[in-house]
């Protein structure tokens, strides 16, 4: 059974454009609170009432998995703990034997999907065309690190204090049959 799961952006454009009955909607604690809105907090509860929408948080060993690689894929200082939750909830149940597509507007999300081999689809926005992998590079004398927790703007170079630089080491272009797997 394909399982849908929700972030913060998702659960207001998402589930109020293309809701279907009958399908499988989950999210986490953590996203229904950033749900301020009283519009979508209504609707939330409906679909709730109806048990289309269920609330499952992460194990702590998911959200250690997606924090590792985010490190790898420098997106760690973009994503926010929902983020995280949002990510380590489908693997949560993709390893339970789901059919899992996380629905976000993301970049950050989506590209980590990729690296984590979770399906997603947009809500609103196109989905990006590459996967990519960003470190910190000094322009001078060109040390390198992974991206932390810092994140990309101000952190200098150990070696010799100049500013580091965002530099893609890697990058991929995402065939079409990903996407078309995500929304089928
Ligand atoms: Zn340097």
């Amino acid at each position: 059974m394909r399982i849908y799961v929700l972030d913060s952006s998702a659960i207001i454009n998402y589930l109020n454009r293309y809701y279907a009955p009958g399908l499988c909607y989950y999210t986490t604690n953590s996203v229904l609170e950033e749900v301020k809105s009283s519009l979508s907090r209504i609707r939330l509860e409906c679909s709730m009432l109806r048990g289309e929408l269920r609330i499952l948080d992460p194990t702590p060993e998911d959200i250690e998995e997606v924090v590792k690689n985010a490190k790898r894929t420098g997106d760690f200082f973009k994503l926010s703990k929902t983020d995280i939750e949002v990510l380590a909830l489908a693997l949560r149940l993709k390893r339970g034997g789901g059919d899992v597509v996380i629905i976000t507007d993301d970049y950050a999300i989506m590209n980590l999907s990729i690296r984590l081999r979770v399906p997603f689809k947009p809500a609103l926005m196109s989905p990006i065309s590459e996967y990519r992998e960003v470190i910190l590079v000094c322009p001078v004398c060109h040390y390198k690190v992974r991206i932390d927790e810092e994140g990309g703007q101000g952190v200098v170079c150990p070696l010799c204090g100049t500013e580091l630089k965002l530099v893609i080491r890697r990058r991929k272009r995402i065939h079409r049959s990903l996407h078309k797997r995500a929304m089928k």
